[in-house]
């Protein structure tokens, strides 16, 4: 069996009926909240599901109670935070979408006909960050199109709905905004990469690593020394290396630059 094979759900609780001791069959039943897979919910919306990654969930309101011993084993499911740029890497630094992950709610609508089980007949999405930017015509993340994210705001926006209703700010005003400060080349062209998700930058971006530097930034700015800030950061995520980036103003906060 493939690990997409399983259903996966999340323990709610534990009902011990009768542990056993006399009979030697003990009775126990878990409520679990389902977890639903792209093939799951590709019966009630093909469009959530041919945005969903290989390995992964979304967290749904369904729950059920099942039997202990139709429990196969316990797997860790990493959160995603929509509305933040940083995420949990995995233990070697991947990020999430290398293993189990989940990133949107699902409510889930259940009918109960007379004498029969309850069963899903539709889904919403929930959770989902939508993009700032007036007029957009698919508000929903594709990772197939970049995104970028205003810190201030804490909101992601489609690079090509920026193109269409943002400022657009020169590369040397964005450049000012660091050059007297910093003399360090490297972390200079860091600082001014703009935080961004999807197409070359795939799912989850390069937010640890652009609010890292961010955080080198900040340190410098107070005086202190940032000797050997690159350490701990990928500088390749912060992408494209030499070319210039497209900058914008923020058409929600109209301060940011992004
Ligand atoms: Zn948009
Ligand atoms: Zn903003």
């Amino acid at each position: 069996m493939s690990e997409m094979d399983y259903w996966y759900g999340c323990i709610e609780r534990v009902c011990v009926v009768d542990e056993g001791k006399d009979s030697g069959q003990p009775k126990i039943w878990i409520y679990v909240r389902w977890y639903y897979r792209a093939e799951d919910v590709k019966w009630y919306d093909t469009s959530i599901a041919n945005r969903m990654k290989r390995r992964e969930l979304l967290d749904s309101d369904e729950c059920d109670y099942i039997h202990f011993a139709s429990i196969d084993g316990m797997v860790k499911v990493a959160y995603v935070d929509e509305n933040m740029a940083t995420y949990d890497e995995t233990e070697d630094r991947e990020d999430p979408a290398s293993r189990l992950f989940t990133r949107f709610d699902l409510e889930v609508k259940i009918v109960q006909d007379e004498g029969r089980r309850p069963r899903a007949v539709g889904v919403t999405l929930r959770g989902a960050s939508e993009c700032a930017c007036d007029g957009c015509p698919d508000r929903a993340y594709d990772d197939e199109y970049e995104q970028r994210y205003c810190d201030r705001c804490e909101r992601w926006m489609h690079l090509r709905c920026l193109a269409r209703v943002a400022e657009k700010l020169k590369s040397e005003l964005i450049h000012a905004l660091f050059e007297a400060t910093c003399d360090d080349k490297e972390l200079l062209r860091c600082i001014t990469k703009p935080i961004a998700r999807g197409g070359v930058h795939k799912t989850f971006g390069n937010g640890n690593e652009a609010m890292k530097v961010s955080d080198a930034w900040k340190c410098l700015k107070r005086g202190e020394d940032v000797r050997g800030w690159d350490e701990d950061v990928n500088t390749y995520a912060l992408w494209p290396e030499a070319e210039e980036a497209l900058y914008y103003r923020c058409p929600n906060c109209k301060q940011h630059w992004v």
